[in-house]
């Protein structure tokens, strides 16, 4: 087996930099800025017009390249502690920081779980030397085994941004209740994964056309569905601000928009592979398309990108879910659920829709720059004068092929291998650290 090792080349942000020639995106005007931005020790020290000959530092050309402020991830799988050999934190960042993500929510399904203040300190030390933030995720419940409320107040007292039982759905109502009542006490939300595992059973796939043609065990919509529902109902009645995870159906989304227009407070997200992948993938038998939930139709894809257009879906988040290629490459039935998706995310946005005339670039930052700032309650990285600069440079119409070989997560699963995509990550400013990726 090959094991790929990259260089990542992360530097301290010692000194001057100069990003000459491009245009930023001002969160204020919800409009990109043509200026020149000096970066002086991490600090944005100027913005405007600078010339080249008096300036003593290093100059990255931005010209035809976009400045954003760095995309956040609210929504991945870091397998430290437990299965360092799929993902680290430090791994797991540098793939974050590929894909231009300058924040991520590392959910809590680790070996040991993320259920108390120990592990939570673990994490954030863990995270402190790598350049993207990593904000975690506490477990609803003890070792997420949905039976006793994990200790909540002091995991929030420790710095963990959301509960979620993410990877393991809490089944019983009456403790679903409980949790959304303590969590209530507390500013932040609780992240639900709305799977009624009586009705998803042993399903491997969406329930349907394909799973009855290919032969395997197809899991309803409406496991999703009644979850939706019900997680929103006790939602209302204990007044808990609830974040509905990767939303995959048709269904959901008009379950979820019924809720919003009645002015419950919930936010959902929606996965990058489910805005572009059908259950038709499954043909190849290639469970690089096995995740939960599943892949789902054509009318579904339709019905997300909608949402995301409208305003019902508030987020992107990749559900990033890093498994070993020997898990993976077993029969289909038998393989984990998952795939990474932090260093294909936007290329994947971008091309499918931005380019499709389907999201404003407005659009995409309400989703992967703002909105998980808001529901989280995490500072904007506003591009501005005496601010920390906070930024991703982008090449919008830089075309490239996802390769095995280059992925700097540990993992290989991704569905998007040998697709080319557009949209590439140039360079990463945060933390005082700095990574530029030279092509
Ligand atoms: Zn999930
Ligand atoms: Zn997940």
């Amino acid at each position: 087996m090959t094991l790929y090792r990259k260089n990542f080349n992360v530097s301290d942000c010692l000194g001057l930099y100069l990003l000459r020639g491009g245009k930023y995106w001002d969160l204020k005007t919800s409009d990109f800025v043509k200026a020149d931005i000096i970066i002086d020790n991490g600090i944005i020290k100027d913005i405007g017009e600078f010339k080249l000959d008096s300036f003593k530092g290093n100059v990255i050309n931005v010209k035809d390249k976009l400045i954003f402020p760095g995309f956040m991830d609210m929504h991945v799988h870091f397998r430290e502690p437990g299965r360092e050999d799929e993902e680290t934190i430090a791994t797991g960042s540098q793939s974050a920081t590929v894909g231009g993500f300058t924040a991520v929510c590392p959910m809590p399904n680790t070996e040991p779980v993320i259920d108390n203040q120990e592990i939570v300190r673990f994490i954030l030390e863990k995270g402190k030397n790598v350049i993207t933030d990593v904000l975690p995720i506490g477990a609803v419940s003890k070792s997420l085994k949905g039976e006793e409320i994990s200790e909540i107040a002091d995991m929030v007292n420790a710095g963990v941004v959301a509960i979620s039982d993410d990877g393991a759905p809490i089944l019983n109502l009456g403790l679903m209740r409980r949790c959304m009542e303590y969590v209530s006490m507390f500013d932040i939300p609780l992240i639900a994964h709305c799977e009624e595992k009586d009705l998803s059973e042993e399903g491997v796939m969406n329930e349907g056309f394909y799973s009855t043609k290919l032969g395997l065990s197809g899991m309803p919509r409406i496991a999703e569905e009644i979850a939706v529902m019900r997680n929103i109902m006790i939602a209302e009645y204990t007044r808990c601000k609830l974040h509905i995870a990767h939303v995959s159906t048709a269904g959901s989304l008009e379950i979820i928009k019924n809720a919003k227009d009645r002015g419950i407070n919930i936010t959902c997200e929606v996965s990058p592979h489910h805005l572009v992948l059908t259950d038709k993938s499954i043909e190849s038998f290639d469970s690089n398309f096995k995740m939960n939930p599943p892949l789902r139709t054509q009318e579904d894809i339709e019905k997300l990108k909608d949402g995301l257009k409208n305003g019902i879906i508030d987020v992107i988040a990749t559900d990033h879910a890093p498994h070993s290629i020997e898990e993976k490459e077993g029969e289909f039935d038998k393989a984990p659920f998952g795939v990474i998706g932090l260093e294909t995310a936007f290329g994947i946005i971008n091309k499918f829709l931005i380019e499709q005339n389907m999201l404003t670039i407005e659009k995409m930052v309400e989703k992967l720059i703002i909105n998980p700032r808001k529901i989280l309650k995490i500072d904007l990285p506003v591009i501005e004068k005496n601010k920390k600069a906070n930024l991703v440079i982008v090449q919008m119409n830089k075309v490239w092929t996802v390769k095995e070989e280059d992925f700097f997560s540990l993992s290989r699963n991704s569905p998007f291998i040998g697709m080319e995509i557009t949209g590439y990550i140039q360079a990463v400013f945060n933390k005082n650290k700095v990574w530029v990726n030279i092509d």
